[in-house]
């Protein structure tokens, strides 16, 4: 992880109102802070309703922003003549509902569309399709000409998101990206992503309600309930407070989850472990095998 530079990304006392100034205002986003460093891997984790895809959605100007609160490189993305274009070429956003973000009935030609809006040679955005349906799974020769529609919802997830890394940004923003994946996609998904951030060099961003997955692809989670940051820090630091996770109903990594039921017996068992193998060597270390 790097933390030096100036920030990527920066949300000031970010706050939102959805339908404001109307019988059925509902305040999203009542106070956030963060800045994300380029290379980071940060989780925004919380329950639902927390507010997570709303700040996503303030990435991506969808939302009806109000100037000094966005700052992406440095510039204040809601101000006036600020250059949209810039912030569309480098954060990708794989959004919620990936359904919404499939343009082309066709897979192949929904994976190519943003290059070639992108303005990129036809030759760079075939290879580029390709690569990004083999790294998701979907084989090009098999996938490139099926329907979009005639897909599982997995699937149709992957192409979204495979449409996404064709543009090669250097921000990827996923909002709960597991979602409606079996275990084996799953898997797939995060090894996947894992490799990515390393050859690609990516920022990355995952929003998610579950730590498991997220504790194995970031360096930091920023944790936000009813709108607000209430916790912001190394993923390790953040997961010792497993019990006020658990209140806040964001559901924990499994290892955790163990850890907690084995501190009924060893009451000095670190809270924030990753792995089984973690968990494992702990245990022993406690009956004093190891
Ligand atoms: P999360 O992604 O953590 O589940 P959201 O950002 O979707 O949280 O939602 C935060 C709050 O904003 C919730 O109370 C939700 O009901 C409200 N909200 C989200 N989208 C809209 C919308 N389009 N219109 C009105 N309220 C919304
Ligand atoms: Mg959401």
């Amino acid at each position: 992880m790097r933390s030096e530079g100036p920030p990527i990304l920066e949300l000031r006392n970010f706050r939102y109102t959805y339908l404001e100034g109307t019988p059925r205002a509902s305040e999203a986003i009542r106070d956030v802070s963060f800045r994300i460093r380029r290379g980071e891997r940060v989780g925004i984790v919380g329950p639902t309703q927390s507010g997570k895809s709303t700040v996503v959605d303030s990435f991506a100007h969808l939302l009806r922003l109000k100037p000094g609160q966005v700052f992406y490189d440095g510039e204040d993305v809601a101000a006036p003549g600020y250059d949209r274009r810039k912030l569309r070429r480098e954060v990708g956003i794989v959004f919620q509902q990936p359904d919404s973000q499939i343009i082309e009935d066709v897979v192949g030609a929904d994976v190519a569309f943003g290059p070639t809006a992108a303005g990129l040679p036809a030759e760079e955005t075939r290879r580029r399709v390709e690569e990004s349906l083999n790294a998701l799974g979907l084989p090009y020769p098999e996938y490139r000409l099926r329907y979009v529609h005639a897909l599982s919802g997995g699937q149709r997830r992957r192409v979204a998101i495979a449409g996404v890394l064709a543009m090669h940004t250097p921000v990827l923003v996923l909002d709960e990206p597991m979602a409606g994946l079996d275990p084996r996609g799953r898997r797939e998904l995060l090894e996947l992503l894992i490799r990515l951030q390393k050859d690609r060099d990516l920022t990355l961003i995952v929003c998610s309600a579950s730590l498991s997955d997220a504790s194995l692809l970031c360096d930091r989670f920023v944790v936000l309930d009813e709108g607000r940051v209430v916790m912001d820090g190394p993923v390790r630091e953040v997961l010792r407070e497993a019990d006020r996770l658990a209140q806040l109903d964001i559901t924990l990594p499994e290892p955790v989850i163990g850890a907690r039921e084995f501190k009924k017996l060893f009451p000095d068992l670190p809270a924030e472990i990753l792995t089984e193998d973690e968990l494992e060597a702990e245990l022993l270390k406690k009956l004093g095998v190891a």
